[in-house]
């Protein structure tokens, strides 16, 4: 099997990298390890940012989220029992975010590719990139309970945290940042319409909870827990009891119960890969960075990186230049290192830190008086959260 670009793994990343290359004219074809309910199915992110919206709808796959993404101008901070609502367009220029869940995006391109895109395989897992610096990389793959080989010009792993394409890089030859955080997130899908029409964060002396949604009938919530937390020792009562306690405010606000369908704990980490490119090797996305999911950034950065690189792709094939090839790395990075910033400074200044220290503690609620009483700190996370600039 031969192709231009080979991509590993359909999620956001390498579907969105593979209708980008489509709309161009330049052929891939995308190999993804999972069978299709289960990639349309994993409930992860919820959050694009504007430069998402942006390059979701240039690429054609905008228009069931238009008709069904709900747009959310800001959210509320708690802390303290207080409410504090950070107003994104007054404070940004006329920013938002769109609240569509992964699933769809993913469903969305999906379709797309398998009516008008090159090949998309499920349950094609691919073993390991080959000659990654040489003029002919190759991925090795098995699906249908055959071994194959699929030739490209180029390879893109799109594969994620635990995928193979990383491991195709000489240790000499990367650099890797990481952080582990001795929390996770335990969180639910709940049939019930959301509590509050924002999302809503809140610090709480029990640690951390966050109220989101789905659509306007079906809530997304999550509690810190311990990282090695079983979700199912958690009963859907004590998970709402815990829910009410750390929500509280000293207003009549209430929260809304509902039946649980579905929870499970995610950990929480930060991890860099520096370079995000090795000869005619590429990644992007979670393959090559981590951030904890206080920041809502996971997604959006998969989107920053491939959007750069069909331009890079595009450019090279069109040109014969590597020039936007070479800078890729770097320019991903500038916007990934951003990333990490906020979402460091988002997770650190609202979850409990096992061991923290009173002095510690009062310092995360002066972080997040300064929010409410400045307008300048205020529009340092409205800026953030609604997204760097796309390059
Ligand atoms: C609970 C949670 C909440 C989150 N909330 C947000 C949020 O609000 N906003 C936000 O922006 N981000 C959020 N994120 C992060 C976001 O979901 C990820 O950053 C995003 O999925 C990254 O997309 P990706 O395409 O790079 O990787 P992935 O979505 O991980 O896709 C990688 C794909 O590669 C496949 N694969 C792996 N190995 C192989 C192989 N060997 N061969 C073939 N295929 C392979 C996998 O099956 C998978 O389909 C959240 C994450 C979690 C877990």
């Amino acid at each position: 099997m031969r192709t231009t670009v080979g991509i590993i793994g359909a999620g956001p990343a390498g579907l969105l990298l593979a209708r980008l290359l489509h709309n161009a004219g330049i052929d891939s074809v995308v190999l993804e390890s999972r069978d299709r309910a289960y990639v349309e199915q994993r409930q992860r992110a919820g959050i694009l940012e504007q430069g998402t919206v942006d390059v979701l709808r240039a690429a054609g796959a905008g228009e069931r989220m238009d008709r069904e993404g709900l747009r959310h101008d800001g959210i509320e901070l708690r802390f303290g029992r207080r409410r504090h609502r950070v107003d994104f367009p007054a404070l940004t220029g006329g920013r938002s975010v769109m609240v569509y869940a992964q699933t769809e995006v993913c469903k969305d391109l999906i379709a797309l590719q398998l009516k008008e895109g090159g090949p998309l395989l499920f349950e094609a897992e691919a073993l390991a990139v080959e000659g990654a610096d040489s003029d002919r990389p190759a991925v090795r793959f098995r699906h249908g309970g055959r071994e194959d080989v699929l030739e490209c010009d180029y390879v893109v792993g799109c594969d994620g945290f635990w995928g193979v394409s990383r491991r195709a890089i000489p240790a000499e030859s990367a650099r890797v940042y990481e952080r582990a955080y001795p929390f996770g997130w335990l969180g639910i899908l709940a049939d019930v319409a959301p509590s509050h029409d924002e999302l809503v964060y809140a610090r709480h002396e029990r640690g951390f909870a966050l109220l989101s949604m789905r659509s306007p009938s079906v809530s997304r919530l999550y509690l810190q827990v311990p990282a090695d937390t079983d979700a199912q020792t958690w009963s859907d009562e004590h998970i709402w009891d815990e829910l009410e306690r750390r929500l509280e405010t000293d207003d009549d606000w209430t929260l809304e119960r509902g039946p649980i369908t579905q929870k499970s704990v995610t950990p929480m980490r930060s991890f860099v890969h520096e370079p995000m490119r090795h000869g005619r090797l590429f990644l992007a996305g979670d393959a090559a960075h981590i951030v904890p999911p206080t920041g809502a950034k996971g997604l959006n950065l998969a989107v920053g990186d491939v959007a750069t690189l069909a331009k890079a792709l595009v450019h090279r094939l069109r040109t014969g230049s590597e020039e936007l090839l070479d800078a890729y790395s770097d320019r991903c990075l500038r916007r990934v290192w951003q990333a990490e910033r906020f979402s460091y400074d988002m997770t650190t200044m609202l979850h409990r830190a096992p061991g923290a220290t009173a002095f510690e503690e009062r310092l995360q609620l002066a972080r997040l008086e300064r929010i409410a009483t400045c307008r300048a700190a205020e529009a340092d996370l409205a800026e953030g959260y609604t997204g760097f600039p796309l390059d």
